[in-house]
């Protein structure tokens, strides 16, 4: 069953069935009976319709935001932002798509040859939650661009998003073969990856999900692309504005309650500024991000997406404070709905479970690094890679720490951001694959080599 239930008050909105063996079948059969006409098209007119589906996300930037606001408690000013870089992502690949798909002459021994750049077929989304328009966007945009045509499968909790960002794609003229949402269970996921027709899947979700999908992928031979959970390290070598700094900080890792892959969520601090950093952290957290209702531009500290969400992320408090963490604010669910308080914890060691695991959720930990080398170790002290950020005054001495983290993207002075010509994914269990950028386009390419 895909549900809407509001966050903010835990009431049940809708429930939607999910689509039967036989619907997602038909499913399967549209998205492949439209593969042939949708390749076909020159890549110039593929590219207007997504352009002009960048037009229509704009114009219903409100709408789309609202609905987010209701099924996973977004900040109403969040969502809106969340458009701003749909919007952005539909137009690069638009503009940039085709000079992306040129062919590439190459002199080779002996001759000449040349790759052209085409698509392999229908493909399968599978989406998650946290930003219900903007994972959907960055598989989306560059696949129709190439002539990929795509079955999508959302989180159970976003089916009104779902249906909506369907409806911008067909008005914006995308074939109603071409782009087909459906209602499926995880559990049709591995009929579906075994289906002959589907060349492809990309997930962005949880480590369990990847390895599920990664595994019924392989197992069909078939390339998946993973952008999975991050614990990101954000190093603070120094700073000549410390409270600048302890905004930023702040304002990164509660960004959507806390639910982002890419928030940084190891705070890693030199120990002359330990202290202070801590203290300043601390009371900010506690005096700016209050709970409130997610649909007035005012609040700060919306609820998380649902009430087993927020109970998870306050179990994961409780154990690291069970197992000696220093708990300095926050840790307690606030009810009705599924708020989390926002919190701090320090004195996290290796012996504690949320040392090593992602806590997606409105909490900050901070690590003490007596050096440079050891914040680098303690970046990398960990079984993610997604991203990283470097705070300091040097860029010379952040580019040189940067380059030593084992992720797939470093920020330097900023935190976790994301923008449409910049590739975005990562290595170790955050997983595999690159969206965004020129990078974006090719996980589903066809790089052909014709011998001249
Ligand atoms: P899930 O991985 O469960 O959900 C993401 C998507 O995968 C949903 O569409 C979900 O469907 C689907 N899915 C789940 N299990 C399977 C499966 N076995 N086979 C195929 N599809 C599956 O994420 P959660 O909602 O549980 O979020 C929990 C964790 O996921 C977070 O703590 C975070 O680590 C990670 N996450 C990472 C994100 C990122 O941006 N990288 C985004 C969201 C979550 P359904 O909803 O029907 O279960």
């Amino acid at each position: 069953m895909y549900t809407v239930t509001d966050p903010a008050t835990g009431e049940l909105i809708e429930e939607v069935p999910n689509s039967t063996d036989e619907q997602v079948q038909a499913a399967i059969d549209r998205v492949h009976r439209g593969y042939a006409s949708w390749r076909s098209r020159p890549v110039a007119e593929r590219a207007r319709i997504v352009a002009r589906a960048a037009e229509l996300f704009a114009e219903r930037s409100d709408e789309l935001a609202a609905i987010m606001t209701l099924e996973m408690g977004k900040r109403i000013n969040e969502g809106r932002g969340e458009i701003g870089i749909v919007v952005d992502i539909f137009n690069y690949y638009a503009d940039n798509g085709p000079a992306l798909l040129a062919d590439e002459p190459l002199s080779i021994k002996g001759g000449d040859a040349v790759i052209t750049k085409g698509p392999i077929g229908p493909l399968l989304g599978i989406m998650p939650w946290n930003f219900p328009c903007y994972q959907v966007a960055r598989f989306v945009a560059p696949n129709l661009v190439l002539g990929n045509t795509i079955l999508l499968k959302h989180a159970s909790i976003c089916p009104r998003s779902a249906a909506a960002i369907e409806s911008v794609l067909r008005d914006a003229g995308v074939p109603e073969d071409v782009y087909v949402n459906t209602f499926a269970s995880s559990k049709q996921i591995p009929a579906i990856l075994a289906d002959p027709r589907i060349q492809g899947v990309s997930l962005t979700g949880s480590e369990q999900a990847g390895i599920s999908v990664a595994a019924d992928a392989g197992k069909n031979l078939k390339k998946s692309v993973l952008e999975l959970g991050g614990s990101d390290p954000l190093i603070v070598l120094d700073t000549d504005d410390l409270d600048e700094t302890v905004k930023a900080v702040a304002t990164a890792r509660m960004r959507n309650c806390g639910q982002s892959c890419n928030a940084p969520k190891r705070m890693i601090v030199l120990a002359d500024l330990y202290d202070d950093f801590v203290d300043r952290l601390t009371k900010r957290v506690a005096s700016v991000y209050l709970p409130g209702d997610p649909a007035d531009p005012e609040t700060k500290l919306p609820p998380l997406a649902s009430v087993a969400a927020a109970d998870e992320v306050a179990a994961q408090v409780e154990t690291a404070v069970r197992q000696g963490a220093t708990l300095r604010t926050g840790g307690h669910r606030i009810e009705p709905g599924a708020y989390l308080e926002a919190t701090v914890l320090t004195d996290v060691t290796p012996q504690m479970d949320a040392y090593y695991e992602e806590i997606f959720g409105p909490v900050v930990i901070v690590f003490r690094a007596e050096t440079e080398e050891q914040a680098i170790a303690i970046a990398n002290d960990s079984p993610f890679g997604l991203g990283a950020s470097v705070w300091g005054t040097d860029p010379e001495r952040g580019r040189r720490v940067a380059e030593q983290i084992e992720a797939g993207m470093v920020y330097l002075n900023s935190a976790g951001g994301s923008q449409a010509d910049l590739p975005f994914g990562g290595i170790k269990r955050s997983g595999m694959g690159r969206e965004l950028g020129p990078a974006g386009i090719e996980e589903f390419m066809n790089k052909k080599s014709i011998r001249l």
